[in-house]
C-alpha cells in the first residue's frame, strides 16, 4: 500500500485467530512504513544523512523526540552564528538547519516528530524493526543513529506530587494552546519560551501569573519589556520566588505554594502550570539496542561508521573513536561514508562506485537539475 507522499506501508501479520465460521483468520494490528533507513535524530547530521543516502538512491524516515529539526542547532544556539563549516564563513546556526533542509528536499525525506524512538531489533531477515513511543513502526534495511546528546527532556519541577498532573494539569511544552483558553495559567520559566508563552496565552487564559527566581530573565529584553507592560496595566502578574509545593483537592490541582523573596509563602490558585526551565540530554532508550557503549557514546568504526551490530550506522555527537572530535563537519564526513557502506549493504554486497554531483547525470536527475555538460 502506498500513500501521497510515496510512503509505503504494508500490513503485517502477527497471528492467526479462530472463529466457528471461518476457521483460520488473519490477524493484522498494525501497519509498518517500509523504507531503505531510519534515521534517529534530524540534527544537522541526521539532516546531512539524508542527502548522502539520497544521492546514493537510498529513502529515509527521519524521527526525533523534539517537534521540530535542527537539534542542538535549534534548541541551544539558534541565533548564535557558526564559523566553522565549510564555505560558509559565517552562518547562524537555525540558518544552517534551514539550509540543510532545503539542500535536501529533493529526497523528500518523512519526519516523524515528537516521537522517540524506543525500539531498534534487528530480525532474521538482516532488516530492522525500529518503533517509535506513538506506535510508528518501520521495517528498514539499515538504520543510522544520529542521536546527538541523546534525546532533550524538560527540566521537570523537583516538588513531590506534581507528576501525577502532568498532560493534565500540569505541562512542559504547549502541542494545543487552545487548551490552556479560559483557564487560571501560571507559566514557570524565565527564559524565550516561557516569555512567549506568557505573552501568546494573555488574551487567551482567564488570568495568567509568570514566577521566576529573579527579576533577570534571560529572555529577548522586549518580551520582557512587554510582560512589565501587561503587569503595569494589570492584566497579569510577575511573582518572584520558587515553587515549595501544591495544594490539591478531589484529585485535582488547585493552588502551588510560592516562597518569595521576602521569604514568605503565597497561595496562588491554579487551573494549569506551564514549566519552561529548558531541556537536558539523556541517552535514553539507545542504552537498551545492545550497541557497545563508550561513556554513553555508541562505539563505531572509521570505515563505516558501523557499531558492533551490522546494519546499525552511528554518526555526529553520539558515536566515538579514536580522535573523534564533536563537529558538526565530522559528522557530515561519517554520514557520507555510512552512506556508501548503507548502500553496498542493500546492494547485497556489491561495491558502490563514487560519482561527482558536477558531472553526473543520474546524480543530476536524482536531485532534480539539469545541467548543460557539453
Ligand atoms: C552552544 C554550542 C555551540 C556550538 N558551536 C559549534 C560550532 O561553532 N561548530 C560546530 O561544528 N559545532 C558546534 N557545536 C556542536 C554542534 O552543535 C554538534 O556537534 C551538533 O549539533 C551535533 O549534531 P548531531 O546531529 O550529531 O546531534 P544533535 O544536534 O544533538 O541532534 C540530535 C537529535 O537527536 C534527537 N534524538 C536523540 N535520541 C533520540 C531518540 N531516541 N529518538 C528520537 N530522537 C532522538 C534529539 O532530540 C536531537 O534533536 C556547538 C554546540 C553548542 C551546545
Amino acid at each position: 500500500m502506498t500513500d501521497l507522499l510515496g510512503n509505503v506501508f504494508r500490513a503485517s501479520l502477527i497471528g492467526t485467530y479462530l472463529t466457528r465460521e471461518s476457521p483460520l483468520l488473519p490477524l493484522v494490528l498494525f501497519m509498518e512504513i517500509q523504507t531503505d533507513v531510519v534515521i534517529v535524530g534530524a540534527g544537522p547530521c541526521g539532516l546531512f544523512q539524508v542527502f548522502e543516502l539520497g544521492l546514493l538512491g537510498l529513502k529515509s524516515h527521519l524521527v526525533d523526540s523534539l517537534d521540530y529539526a535542527g537539534g542542538q542547532c535549534v534548541e541551544l544556539y539558534p541565533d548564535k552564528p557558526i564559523y566553522d563549516i565549510p564555505a560558509l564563513p559565517v552562518c547562524g546556526a537555525k540558518e544552517l538547519i534551514d539550509r540543510l533542509q532545503e539542500q535536501i528536499s529533493p529526497f523528500s525525506p518523512t519526519f516523524h516528530l515528537g516521537q522517540q524512538v524506543h525500539e531498534v531489533t534487528p530480525l532474521e531477515n538482516g532488516r530492522f524493526r525500529v518503533v517509535t513511543s506513538t506506535g510508528t513502526r518501520f521495517d528498514c534495511g539499515a538504520v543510522v543513529i544520529a542521536a546527538g546528546v541523546g534525546s532533550f527532556s524538560p527540566r521537570k519541577l523537583d516538588v513531590a506530587g506534581f507528576e501525577k498532573y502532568e498532560g493534565r494539569q500540569v505541562f512542559y511544552s504547549v502541542r494545543d494552546k487552545s487548551i490552556h483558553d479560559g483557564k487560571d495559567v501560571v507559566i514557570l520559566g524565565g527564559g524565550d519560551s516561557a516569555l512567549d508563552w506568557t505573552l501568546d496565552l494573555l488574551p487567551r487564559a482567564n488570568s495568567v501569573v509568570l514566577i521566576h527566581r529573579s527579576s533577570d530573565f534571560k529572555a529577548a529584553p522586549a518580551s520582557v519589556e512587554r510582560m512589565r507592560n501587561h503587569c503595569s496595566e494589570m492584566e497579569m502578574q510577575f511573582l518572584e520566588g520558587s515553587v515549595v509545593g501544591l495544594v490539591e483537592d478531589n484529585d485535582s490541582l488547585t493552588a502551588i505554594k510560592v516562597k518569595t523573596k521576602d521569604g514568605g509563602v503565597r497561595t496562588v490558585p491554579v487551573e494549569h502550570l506551564l514549566t519552561f526551565w529548558g531541556l537536558h540530554p539523556k541517552l535514553g532508550p539507545i542504552a537498551e539496542w545492545g550497541l557497545n557503549l563508550s561513556k554513553n557514546r555508541i562505539e563505531v568504526d572509521t570505515e563505516k561508521f558501523q557499531t558492533n551490530v551490522p546494519g546499525i550506522f552511528a554518526v555526529g555527537d553520539i558515536n566515538v573513536y579514536p580522535g573523534k572530535k564533536k563537529l558538526i563537519l565530522s559528522g557530515f564526513h561519517e554520514g557520507a561514508l555510512a552512506a556508501f557502506a548503507i548502500a553496498e549493504r542493500l546492494n547485497g554486497g556489491e561495491k558502490v562506485s563514487l560519482q561527482y554531483t558536477t558531472t553526473n547525470t543520474q546524480l543530476h536527475k536524482r536531485l532534480g537539475v539539469t545541467v548543460d555538460l557539453s
